[in-house]
């Protein structure tokens, strides 16, 4: 057994994140057919992702904040430290804090067969997205 090394905080792109959110990489794969990751990640209030969907589905734990999470439907999920949010496999989706709060979630995502198909990014969610009405 070992101590994992630390890996330092890094900002996530522009491309697939609107306003600032930094990511810190806890677990990630050691040998052959090992999957599984993990990271904290911080969302400054009112940051977001854009629309993308995951391989092999999703585990976000809300730690710190308030977090939304909305599908192509329009279903928005607001969540609380302490709960746990799944996204199956293939389903389109976005994570952001609420305004007015930063928001902190653990991320647990298995890597796709190709490690590139992992995590598949489309466009920034808009505004009227954003806001929606959370339940
Ligand atoms: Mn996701």
């Amino acid at each position: 057994m070992n101590i994992e090394p630390a890996q330092p905080t890094a900002k996530n792109p522009p491309e697939q994140f609107a306003g600032d959110v930094w990511v810190d990489p806890i677990v990630a794969p050691h040998d052959g057919d090992q999957r599984a990751t993990m990271a904290r990640v911080r969302f400054a209030p009112g940051a977001r992702t854009a629309w993308h969907s995951h391989a092999r589905g999703q585990y976000l734990h809300v730690t710190a904040g308030v977090a939304r999470f909305g599908t192509r439907d329009g279903e928005i999920l607001e969540l609380h430290p302490g709960q746990t949010l799944y996204t199956p496999p293939g389903q389109e989706h976005w994570h952001a804090s609420a305004q007015g709060t930063f928001m902190e979630h653990l991320a647990l995502l298995e890597l796709g067969d190709d490690p590139a198909t992992t995590t598949i990014w489309a466009e920034h969610i808009t505004d009227a997205e954003y806001e929606g009405g959370a339940r």
